[in-house]
């Protein structure tokens, strides 16, 4: 662990004046970055707090929309009236990330800018092998090694690695904006463009870029269009508890009303479906979403849409398994939101 000067921030526009400096980093609830630091990871000179600043906290209606404080932890976001009514998945997706210890202190400022859980980009320093994350231009191990948790979509030869976040996959589905401020004022990202794959940043000339924040940049919090539908989370992974996803989708569903002396299944009116830890960034189905009004809420008429829309899908050797799983996991999000499971 290096050594760095610690400063607390009062309001957030002091917080954005000490980032200025490139030296610094934003700390809110440091259950990312303290390992990134003693990972060798990251290091700064000066770390600003922003845990006091109470313009960042807090979860309210602002007009029709939903506003969540970037400070707010996920068990905060996962247990509040108003998230679990008008943004079910997310608040889904925050219980079910990390461990009820972790979601106390994480907050989803934070939690949307954590890093890939690549074991090679993991390592600690001195780094045993080419990364081209941690050293731009040594290669990347897992492509010749490890991968069965890697992309299938987006990444290129330069990194195959997914971006872990359980909230984010629900805020790109839902169509969230996270508010953001920085030395030009303030602005807004749409989550669903929020983070990069490998190849739009490759196509963007900084292959190693992840998100479209701008150093300097805080996130002050999110905003979500309050929404009536169904909506569902859900969570492929090895154990049910303080495990990261192999696959995950969220997805949102409005039926079409049920007509007097009507049988059989409802039919879709609109629907919304995202999945996650199969990119570098949350993958909206959107090919789906345009295909599946009219559709029945059926496993067996979803199957043939949700495979259409991932027939882009490009996985490596070791993950193809991904793929159904994946396509298994938007289907059963769908039927859960619609009511049907
Ligand atoms: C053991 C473990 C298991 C986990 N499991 C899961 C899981 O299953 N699913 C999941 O989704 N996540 C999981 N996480 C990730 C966890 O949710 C994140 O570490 C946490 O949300 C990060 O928030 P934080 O406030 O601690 O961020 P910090 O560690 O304080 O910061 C992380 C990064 O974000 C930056 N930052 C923080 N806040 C802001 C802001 N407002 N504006 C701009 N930059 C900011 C920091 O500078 C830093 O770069 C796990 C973490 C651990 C340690």
């Amino acid at each position: 662990m290096r050594d760095f000067a610690y400063a607390r921030a009062g309001t957030a526009e002091s917080a954005v004046r000490t980032l200025a400096d490139p030296g610094t980093s934003v700390i809110a609830g440091g259950t990312e970055l303290l390992n990134w630091f003693r990972l060798g990871i990251a290091a700064a000179d000066n770390v600003v707090d922003i845990a006091g600043v109470d313009e960042l906290r807090g979860i309210a209606t602002d007009g029709d929309d939903l506003r969540i404080g970037a400070l707010a932890t996920l068990n905060e976001i996962g247990e509040h009236p108003l998230v679990t009514q008008a943004a079910g998945a997310l608040a889904s997706a925050c219980l079910q990330a990390a461990s009820a210890q972790i979601r106390n202190r994480a907050t989803i400022g934070g939690n949307v800018l954590q890093r890939t859980r690549c074991p090679y980009f993991r390592a600690e320093e001195p780094l045993p092998w080419p990364c081209n994350k941690r050293d731009p231009g040594s290669g990347c191990t897992s492509l010749a090694g490890r991968h069965e948790r890697q992309a299938i979509f987006g990444w290129t030869q330069d990194c195959v690695a997914v971006q872990p976040s359980d909230p984010a996959v629900a805020l790109a589905m839902l169509d969230a904006q996270a508010d953001v401020l920085g030395p030009a004022g303030p602005r807004t990202i749409p989550m669903r463009e929020f983070h990069l794959t490998q190849r739009e940043a490759a196509d963007a000339g900084q292959p190693m870029r992840e998100t479209r924040l701008e150093p300097g940049e805080l996130i002050t919090g999110y905003r979500l269009p309050a929404s009536a539908d169904g909506q569902a989370y859900v969570k492929v992974r090895e154990r049910a508890s303080y495990e990261y996803a192999i696959v995950s989708a969220a997805a949102a569903v409005r039926l079409d009303p049920v007509l007097p002396g009507a049988c059989g299944a409802g039919r879709i009116a609109a629907a919304r479906v995202a999945l996650g830890s199969v990119a570098q960034r949350p993958w909206r189905l959107t090919l789906a979403e345009a295909e599946l009004p009219g559709t029945p809420l059926t496993r067996e008429a979803l199957i043939p849409v949700i495979e259409r829309a991932m027939a882009d899908a490009a996985p490596l050797p070791q993950n193809g398994f991904k793929v159904m799983m994946a396509r298994n996991a938007a289907v059963r999000a769908l039927l859960t939101a619609g009511g049907a499971s």
